[in-house]
C-alpha cells in the first residue's frame, strides 16, 4: 500500500497527497486478501479430495493459511504490525482458536465420509471470512489505546443478523464497551454495520 497510517487520527493517509484514504477503500484491501485466502483455502481441499494429501496434513494446511490471513488482516486494522500489541495479538489467537475448533469438526466430517467434494471445498473456503473479525478487532484494539469513541449502526437498507441488532450502539461509547463487527455474530462481520469514531478526552470534551 502507497499508505502511511496516522496514528492521531488512526487512519490512512496517501503517501503522496497526504489526503486520508477512504473507509470503504481500506475495506477492499480487507476483502482482497479475504478472497485471496477463500482461493487457498480451496486449493487445500482439492488436493484432499484428490488423495494427495490426507486429512492431518489438510487441517495443517488450513490451519497455517488462516493465521497468516488473520495476521495479516488485523495488521491493516490496526495500522501496520509495528502497531500490534499482545492484547492485539490475543484477540486473534482466541479467532483463531475459535476457527480451529470448527476445523476440528470438519475433519471428523470429512473422516466420517459425510461430505461430497464440492460440498468439502465450499466449506474450507467458507472459513477465509472469518479474517473480517480480527481486522475489526484489531481496529478496536488499536483505537482504544487511543481512547476513541465509538457509535456502531445499522444500515437501515440491508437485513442484520439477530446479533448485530443487539450489537447497535446510537450514542458515543466507549471503544472498549462495543462488540467489533463479526465477534460473536451469525453474520461473522459480513454485514453492513456502519462503525463511526471520534476521539475524546476528559469528561466527554471533544478533541
Ligand atoms: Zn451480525
Ligand atoms: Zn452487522
Amino acid at each position: 500500500m502507497p499508505y502511511q497510517f496516522d496514528k492521531q487520527s488512526h487512519r490512512y493517509r496517501d503517501a503522496e497527497t497526504g489526503r486520508f484514504v477512504k473507509v470503504a477503500e481500506v475495506m477492499r484491501f480487507v476483502d482482497q486478501e479475504v478472497n485471496r485466502t477463500e482461493v487457498r483455502l480451496k486449493g487445500h481441499a482439492r488436493l484432499l479430495v484428490q488423495n494427495k494429501i490426507d486429512v492431518a496434513e489438510f487441517q495443517t494446511r488450513m490451519a497455517l493459511t488462516l493465521k497468516e490471513s488473520h495476521l495479516r488482516v488485523a495488521a491493516i486494522g490496526a495500522g501496520g504490525v509495528k502497531q500490534f500489541t499482545p492484547s492485539h495479538y490475543g484477540k486473534i489467537g482466541a479467532q483463531l482458536k475459535k476457527q480451529y475448533k470448527f476445523l476440528h469438526g470438519f475433519g471428523l466430517d470429512l473422516a466420517d465420509g459425510k461430505l461430497t467434494s464440492e460440498q468439502a471445498v465450499r466449506r474450507a473456503g467458507s472459513y477465509a471470512k472469518s479474517a473480517r473479525t480480527s481486522f475489526f478487532q484489531a481496529e478496536f484494539t488499536s483505537r482504544d489505546k487511543y481512547n476513541f469513541y465509538v457509535k456502531r449502526l445499522l444500515d437501515v437498507q440491508s437485513r442484520h443478523c439477530g446479533s448485530c441488532i443487539s450489537y447497535q450502539r446510537l450514542t458515543w461509547t466507549p471503544v472498549k464497551d462495543v462488540i467489533a463487527p463479526g465477534v460473536d455474530c451469525e453474520c461473522g462481520g459480513r454485514c453492513r454495520c456502519r462503525l463511526l469514531y471520534q476521539k475524546r478526552t476528559y469528561a466527554g470534551m471533544r478533541l
